[in-house]
């Protein structure tokens, strides 16, 4: 007689053409965010595959969220299976909005192409190949163990892509991401099918004006640069605060290793007056320049700290420097996480990537965010881990794809990892 976990993995040996299937369907609808297309029917396409393995389905409008409208409904989908005993509850999370498309593609983005033991599109890795491993992992344990303790769910959410307030955050606040509804969630992720990966860093983002006054291009004397004082800005980031971001290395496991330490784009500088139609501007000096600067921070790090460097900076050039004049405007904030990776999701995951791939398993942590954060700040969850196929540097690219290989791998572990987590007693 063979086991339990034997029987499992044969049944997805079984369906992966299935899964492929699954996925080409997933990728067919366009689910672009922004603004937020095909969110409906691709919700509804999840909730009635899944009503047919005995899930109760909800479907949630995320109602006054950003970019919510009759035309855009931020539509989310929640599967949820009760086993024959009570028991933990095991969820899988994935998001089904894509980026846009973008160019240099050379398939079809939303056709579901398959070639080569991969399969191309908008999304394939980052995340519906994630979220069909999940769906077939679920689907092949309930039919080897129908009558499994404890509680299964399934969510498609929305609006990841422009920061997850439409989706996760939204179902986190109205309790959906808490205990006692869920104990162990996994995002399906694209971060490689032997890695673990247990949190992201945080972000600042905060935009920087400088202020001058106009006058004549040819007596600039008369006037005073806003440029030239943002680039007194720029010169100290560069003396002071890259060498300074530099040196703080995390004990966070963040891949890739460039990634390990703070680290600050400059997203953004704009100063002076655009070109009219014939592309010259007009001679004036300016009297505003703007800069948008990404901040990413290490769990060592306090985001009042990261705000204050910067200010700090400004405030010392107000000081030192005549007539230097700014503003700063924060324009999002998102705080690191990280989970424990002897937690319960973590170390199960880890043991059963070791069974399937016979590989030894690395912890790592996101360079940038995921749904995490929401499930983690407001759902108070702290067992989540993301976990699936795909690579990470290939999503938002141009011809996405996600190895068939990778998901049948994944699902494996996700189908293992549930049975598990089902069985634990808390
Ligand atoms: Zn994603």
């Amino acid at each position: 007689m063979t086991s339990l976990s034997e029987q499992v993995l044969d049944r997805i040996d079984d369906r992966v053409d299935e899964l492929v299937e699954l996925t080409c369907d997933l990728i067919r609808f366009p689910t672009i965010n922004p603004p937020g297309e095909a969110y409906q029917p691709c919700a509804e396409f999840i909730g009635r595959r899944l009503s047919k393995r005995g899930f109760d389905i909800e479907y949630v409008r995320a109602v006054g969220a950003p970019g919510d409208n009759d035309a855009y409904p931020r539509i989310n989908v929640v599967a949820r299976r009760e086993g024959s005993r009570p028991g933990p509850c095991v969820h899988f999370n994935g998001h089904i909005d894509v980026v846009e498309v973008g160019s240099g593609w050379t398939v079809p983005p939303f056709d579901g192409l398959v070639r080569d033991g991969k399969v191309y599109g908008r999304g394939a890795c980052d995340m519906k190949g994630g979220l069909a491993s999940a769906i077939i992992a679920v689907e092949a344990l309930i039919d080897s163990d129908p009558r499994h303790p404890g509680t299964i769910e399934i969510s498609g959410t929305v609006d990841e892509e422009s920061g997850g307030y439409g989706g996760v955050a939204y179902l986190a606040e109205r309790g959906w991401f808490s205990t006692p509804r869920v104990d162990h969630v996994v995002i399906p992720e694209p971060l490689n099918v032997d890695r673990v990966c247990i949190g992201h860093r945080g972000v600042w983002w905060a935009e920087i004006e400088t202020k001058g006054r106009m006058a004549h291009g040819s007596m600039p004397f008369l006037g005073d640069s806003a440029i030239r004082h943002m680039a007194a800005v720029l010169e100290r980031f560069e003396q002071e605060l890259y060498p300074e971001l530099a040196k703080r290395i995390s004990e966070m496991p963040v891949v890739p290793d460039g990634a390990r330490q703070s680290t600050m784009n400059i997203n953004s500088l704009h100063g002076g007056q655009e070109g009219g139609h014939d592309g010259l501007p007009t001679p004036c000096v300016a009297d505003s320049c703007r800069m948008v600067i990404d901040r990413r921070f290490l769990i060592e790090e306090k985001l009042e700290d990261v705000r204050s460097e910067v200010t700090n900076i400004l405030e010392n050039l107000a000081r030192s420097r005549p007539n230097f004049r700014f503003d700063i405007r924060e324009l999002f904030s998102v705080e690191p996480c990280m989970s424990d990776k002897n937690g319960p999701v973590a170390a199960t995951t880890a043991a059963a990537i070791q069974e399937v791939l016979t590989v030894n398993p690395s912890f790592i942590c996101s360079p940038g965010t995921y749904d995490q954060k929401h499930i983690d700040r407001i759902g108070k969850l702290k067992d989540c881990i993301a976990y699936g196929p795909g690579m990470l540097d290939l999503a938002h690219q141009p011809d996405e794809w996600v190895g068939i290989e990778d998901m049948t791998a994944a699902a494996k572990v996700m189908a293992l990892v549930t049975s598990r987590l089902l069985r634990r007693t808390v």
